[in-house]
């Protein structure tokens, strides 16, 4: 016997249009789409965001400030005023039960509707949240339940379930369209459809997990249970809302593990580890590996050595050495007799990778080329003749590496650096460029764990958790613009010493032609007025890549000693002599960029400096970031708190990024059902019958329909 048919009836059913709900007509299906929902499963997945607590009424005298209260009385003074201060009508009333007093306030209204309506004498519930003023309780635009003539406000509580006696949903709303309709439809969406909720999650994962069966979930996430614990619908925490949330983190690590057991099964060219190249390099460089950076290096090369490609994601913080690493696992390609492609997101970092590479392979006797975007034709075609050839042991590049026309003789490599500035699909792209090559990713920005398992699940995880010796934390102090000239002067002193500083503009929105202007005039204006006695270099996104070079190249040198820029330093840059930073109009910058802007200094063994100054007018948001940025230097710690202040897709900075939306997964509040949900969803995938056998012939059915085209199955055996 299949259960197939059951779960096609199901999603069939849960597909049906809303217009087919009793109480949906045209104008509200308008409403409903506003709000995104068209069939009955949009609505079951429109949780509520939050609750209201109507299950019993309030004395007044118990009305707590700060939540939302239900409470009946009798009014006892109604009448429009006129406000002291600013001369506004509004309408008041008082109401008593006997136990206390509160005052009510509406400030939009219609007067002659209010007049008629609030009699003195007449009984009602109302539902508001409480504010204090000193010793006066009020409510502002209360709900009101006009009670009958002689009704009782017990029976009123009992007779709308819809509105009173339980925890009442909260929907998102949208105009046109009061919370008492939506729920109502809500209602009848979810006595109808959720029994029709079936999970595919096999039997002893939802015992083993304790979930509830999906229906029952459905109904409890829209209408809780009355002796549910309020604490933990609020948090998110019941176990309606968990097993939602477990159901939709499942099938995503499902995906992941399968796409990740598909790689691990898909053929590669085992690497031979000689040490031909890396040897003699290291014994060239000026200072040891550190021993997180030769543990990452140990599971790169234990990776290499495989049959199988590498797909592995080296994350570290700013200044942990990534790059070495990179150039140690690309030696061991090379030994092997095959390319090695870099991709960096900037021109500026191709840059400064190429001359680090071309310097070491040189020194080895291999050949290193760079691409980008802005080289003229005729170069870019020699350099792409001798990448087609093989004479190329390792190209350097920007996007323009991943362009069609770009082709290798062998590519037994593909680095990504800064793999958080690509979407996903570069990954792809650039596998495709070889036969099955070792794909390696570097990123500076530490992720929280629940995202990378989210955005990464599929990959290896390496981490250098350790800096090299000798670094001394940055010490960061926030100014405002008044002490501007404080910060000069203490730049001067540094500067005195035979330092170098970085003098940083920020974004002016989302043009880079203004931020251009903000870093040009600074610079011309810091040369003249302030810093005359030193020499001030200008680096912008806008340059062209010589240009960009010899400045670099200056300042390298110390010709410069301070660097005016735009964020394009924000990557990747080295040099260790440069002590101070200071950033104008920090608060505009989100933290990872901070933290990255800052990682600019501190590279060498001195105290460093980094000045953040704000403006005047800085947001609450801004506020908080900087606090953070003084507070700690560790990139995991800023990067929690920049999730928890800007949300995931924000932090992340692109839509491209390859997070995706969840209908009910909170990836901050629901770390801990990720991690559970991850683990069932991986050992599922690692049954050698996971694929074949029919009793999960409805999980991977579920799986096809969630992830689509983007989970590439078929190469999994
Ligand atoms: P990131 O991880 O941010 O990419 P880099 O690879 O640019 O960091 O390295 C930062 C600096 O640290 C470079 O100057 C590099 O030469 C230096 N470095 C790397 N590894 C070590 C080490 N083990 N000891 C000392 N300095 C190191
Ligand atoms: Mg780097």
């Amino acid at each position: 016997m299949s259960l197939t048919p059951t779960r096609k009836r199901s999603t069939q059913l849960l597909a049906t249009p809303l217009e087919t709900i009793r109480g949906v007509g045209p104008r509200v299906l308008e409403k409903l789409a506003k709000l995104g929902l068209h069939t009955v499963e949009d609505a079951l997945y429109c949780l509520p965001f939050r609750y209201e607590d109507r299950r019993q009424l309030k004395k007044i005298a118990q009305l707590l400030p700060g939540t939302d209260q239900v409470f009946a009385g009798e009014i006892t003074y109604a009448a429009e005023t006129v406000t002291p201060r600013s001369r506004k009508k509004i309408f008041e009333a008082m109401v008593s039960d006997g136990s206390g007093q509160v005052a009510l306030k509406w400030f939009r209204y219609r007067g002659d509707w209010m007049k008629k309506q609030f009699a003195v004498g007449r009984k009602a519930v109302f539902v508001g949240e409480i504010k204090r003023f000193g010793p006066l309780r009020e409510v502002h635009h209360p709900d009101v339940e006009f009670l009958p003539e002689g009704a009782d406000a017990e029976t009123i509580l009992h007779a709308d379930p819809l509105s009173f006696g339980r925890i009442l949903p909260v929907y998102p709303l949208t105009e046109g369209l009061p919370q008492k309709s939506l729920r109502k439809v809500m209602k009848e969406v979810v006595d109808r459809y959720a029994p029709l909720a079936v999970s595919a999650i096999p039997d002893d994962i939802v015992r083993r997990a304790q979930l509830l069966p999906l229906a029952e979930a459905f109904r409890q996430a829209h209408w809780p249970e009355a002796d549910v614990s309020l604490a933990a619908l609020e948090e998110g925490r019941d176990a309606a809302r968990r097993t939602l949330v477990f159901d939709e983190f499942f099938f995503l690590e499902l995906g992941l593990a399968l796409k990740r057991r598909g790689i691990v099964l898909e053929e590669g060219i085992p690497f031979q580890v000689e040490h031909r190249y890396t040897r003699p390099l290291a014994k060239m460089l000026p200072f040891r590996l550190t021993a997180a950076q030769r543990r990452v290096l140990g599971e790169i090369k234990a990776d290499l050595m495989a049959p199988h490609p590498m797909n592995r994601l080296v994350q570290g913080d700013v200044g942990c050495g990534k790059t070495i690493v990179a150039l140690m696992a690309a030696l061991i390609a090379i030994e092997n007799d095959t390319q090695v492609a870099v991709v960096a997101p900037t021109e500026i970092l191709a840059e400064q990778h190429y001359l680090q590479f071309h310097r070491w392979l040189e020194a080895l006797g291999l050949r290193c080329a760079l691409l980008t975007g802005s080289q003229s034709g005729k170069e870019k075609r020699e350099i792409l003749d001798a990448v087609r050839t093989g004479a190329i042991h390792l190209v350097v590049g920007t996007h323009a590496l991943l362009q069609e026309g770009v082709e290798f003789r062998q590519l037994g490599l593909g680095i990504i650096d800064e793999q958080h500035r690509f979407g996903v699909r570069q990954r792809g792209v650039l596998k495709r460029k070889g036969i099955s090559p070792h794909i390696l990713v570097m990123t500076a920005t530490p992720i929280p764990r629940t995202l990378s398992l989210t955005l990464y699940g599929d990959l290896a995880l390496s981490v250098i958790d350790e800096l090299p010796p000798g670094r001394t934390p940055v010490a960061t102090k926030v100014l405002t613009e008044s002490s501007r000239e404080r910060a000069y002067n203490f730049i001067k002193k540094e500067l005195g010493q035979g330092r170098q500083a970085y003098i940083v503009y920020p974004l002016v929105k989302e043009s880079e032609k203004s931020d251009l202007l903000a870093a040009s005039e600074g610079a011309a204006h810091l040369q003249a007025e302030v810093f005359s006695d030193f020499k001030i270099g200008l680096l912008h996104g806008q340059m062209k890549p010589d240009e960009k070079e010899a400045v670099m190249d200056d300042y390298k040198k110390r010709r410069i000693d301070i660097l005016v820029s735009t964020t394009v330093i924000e990557v990747g840059i080295d040099v260790p002599n440069a002590t101070v930073m200071l950033v104008e109009h920090a608060e505009r910058f989100g933290l990872a960029q901070l933290h990255q802007l800052r990682g600019r200094v501190g590279r060498g063994a001195d105290q460093s400096h980094c000045l953040l100054i704000r403006s005047q007018r800085c947001s609450e948001d801004g506020l908080k970031r900087l606090q953070v940025m003084t507070e700690t230097s560790d990139g995991f710690r800023i990067a929690e708190a920049d999730l928890e202040i800007r949300g995931p897709g924000e932090f992340l900075g692109t839509r491209q990024s390859g997070l995706p939306d969840f209908r009910v997964a909170n990836l901050l509040r629901d770390g801990r059902v990720l991690e559970e949900a991850r683990q069932e969803a991986f050992r599922l995938a690692a049954e050698a019958d996971f694929m074949t056998h029919p009793r999960y012939e409805e999980v991977r059915q579920v799986l096809m329909e969630r992830w689509g085209s983007r989970l590439e199955l078929a190469s999994i055996g």
